[in-house]
């Protein structure tokens, strides 16, 4: 049997797109004042001239009120008939500024801040003392998650480009003394050299955002092209290479020796980061690796579960054709259904607690047997609040047996809630798998 003792953790968010060819473009104008007259769409005017100028045909112009739903609406409309679209107005600090907000929910994605438009924030409201900044000042400083932001020379909104699905969208502020340099100067040239946004992300497991962006300090700081932007959920930390280029190709060229440097760079324990980087792209889940991995190998699976009480077992059934890799497996939450349920003496099961490397080693071995299953994975400790047998919140055994050996790991999932324990620890069960399918 190994043993290894397994500390992780940390987490956190943010960073893609397309540009060029022949592509129909949609502008969408966001402003409750377009629809009352008080204004006059101006900026819709001043965007067609110029796609058409770069020849880019826009078919529909749309103007639609400063209200979410019937953004949403639109959205969903023009993502089915445009390839490019177009938004403008409501990047600003007021509460009915709610472009960003919307397409960001519409994509599922989250807002992050850029840097350089926290650092015009920083450089406005240092200058104005007397100025308040508030929560809402800062929004005008984030972009979607995946964009290349478009810097605003004269405002503070900062805009965005962004590729999702095979649209590329882009989101300019309303004032036109803010819009026609951002379009001028940022968009402009994007649009015409016909170069695209490409991006390349890699996925870490077991490590946390924090160590990571610190292990990699030098080649964040001196980023420039391509960039380099951290991304972290829960248990899992990505890293998004973009840059803009003319082809994959070229992209890939770009993206190759940053790569190589990125994985070569160690963590706090010395470990290369090549040994905890996983898999490429942005749905890339450790789970999805591992079905492809047992999927690929023609092996099956079983899982006896305590803390996680099926979460493993459900996350792999989410995948259409898990039958082919699991039948079935255990939710053993009690001492007593671990016993009766694995058939593993209860007197043993409570000589060496619930919370240790014996009952995980036996749980997965049983499991193994009694399911006739290529390999089986046992997780049980404490989810926490509260401590059990000595053991604090986050203390996790995961055993993997397989013909060969059974492995066993502990990890300490430390101040993290009871719903995260059981997330991360159903993640290391799989990075474990990983591991050793690999190496099979
Ligand atoms: P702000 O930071 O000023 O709030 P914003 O990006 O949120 O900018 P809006 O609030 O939608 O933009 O509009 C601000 C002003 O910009 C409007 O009052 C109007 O003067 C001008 N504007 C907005 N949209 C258009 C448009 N489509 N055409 C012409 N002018 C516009």
């Amino acid at each position: 049997m190994n043993f290894f003792i397994f500390f992780c953790d940390k987490i956190k968010p943010i960073p893609n797109s397309k540009v060029g060819g022949s592509m129909k473009a949609e502008i969408i104008a966001v402003g409750t004042e377009i629809l009352t007259g008080q204004i006059v769409n101006t900026n819709a005017q001043f965007l067609s001239e110029k796609l058409a100028g770069l020849g880019i045909d826009v078919y529909f112009q749309t103007a639609v009120g400063d209200n979410e739903g019937r953004l949403l609406s639109i959205l969903e409309i023009a993502q089915q008939r445009s390839d490019l679209i177009l938004l403008c107005g409501g990047l600003g600090p007021t509460e009915d500024d709610l472009t960003k907000q919307t397409l960001a929910k519409f994509l599922g994605r989250e807002l992050i801040f850029d840097p350089q438009a926290v650092e015009k924030l920083d450089r406005f409201f240092a200058s104005r003392p007397d100025y308040a900044r508030t929560p809402n000042n800062e929004r005008q400083a984030q972009v979607i998650e995946g964009s290349l932001p478009l810097q605003n020379e004269t405002g503070l909104a900062v805009g965005g480009l962004l590729e999702a699905d095979g649209v590329t969208y882009v989101v300019l502020p309303g004032p036109p003394s803010e819009l026609k340099p951002m379009v001028n100067n940022e968009l402009v040239p994007l649009l015409s050299t016909g170069q695209k946004l490409y991006s390349r992300v890699l996925r870490f497991f077991g490590i946390g955002e924090s160590q990571l962006v610190t292990v990699l300090t030098d080649l964040i700081d001196q980023q420039t092209d391509p960039t380099i932007a951290p991304y972290a959920k829960t248990g899992e930390v990505t890293l998004r290479l973009s840059t803009k280029a003319l082809s994959q190709a070229e992209a890939d060229a770009k993206f190759e020796p940053v790569e190589k440097s990125i994985l070569a760079h160690k963590t706090f324990e010395g470990l290369p980061l090549s040994e905890i980087f996983y898999a490429y792209g942005d749905d890339h889940s450790l789970a999805q690796v591992v079905f492809d991995l047992l999927k690929e190998q023609g092996k099956t699976i079983t899982a006896a579960e305590s803390l996680t009480a099926g979460l493993f077992q459900a996350t792999l059934a989410d995948f259409s054709g898990a039958s082919a890799v699991f039948n079935g497996g255990y939710v053993t939450y009690s001492i007593e259904e671990k016993s009766r349920m694995l058939d593993i003496p209860l007197a043993e099961l409570q000589q060496h607690g619930v919370v240790s490397a014996f009952t995980a080693e036996k749980m997965a071995e049983q499991a193994r047997k009694l399911t006739q299953s290529d390999l089986a994975v046992s997780l049980t400790g404490v989810a926490g609040p509260d401590s059990l047998e000595g053991h604090p919140a986050g203390t996790v055994f995961i055993a993997l047996a397989s013909a060969a050996a059974t492995e066993i790991i502990e990890v300490n999932i430390a101040g993290r809630s009871r719903r995260d324990v059981r997330k991360i620890a159903v993640l290391h069960a799989f990075n474990l798998v990983r591991k050793t399918l690999l190496k099979s």
